[in-house]
């Protein structure tokens, strides 16, 4: 199955589930879409590789609630 590449700029597209940072009035909502990067290390079979794609708040909640493991989880200071 071939993927599709991320194209546009102005607005951001889930990854996972397609949905896009507009909301029904066509407003720009990024801060409902989160950038994932994964650099990929020596020894990892995609050694070398860094992906980097974007999760609406729902799919990354999940993917949060999908974990064996509880994610270590930390409040965003003002000045990070
Ligand atoms: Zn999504």
């Amino acid at each position: 199955m071939e993927k599709k590449k991320l194209t546009i700029i102005r607005t951001l597209i889930c990854n996972k589930c397609g949905k896009n940072s507009k909301d029904s009035n066509g407003i720009f909502v990024a801060n409902e879409y989160h950038e994932i990067s994964i650099t990929f290390a020596y020894g990892s079979d995609l050694d070398g590789l860094k992906y980097t794609f974007h999760m609406c708040d729902a799919c990354a909640k999940k993917l949060i609630d999908s974990l064996e493991i509880l994610a270590q989880v930390g409040e965003v200071g003002l000045w990070e």
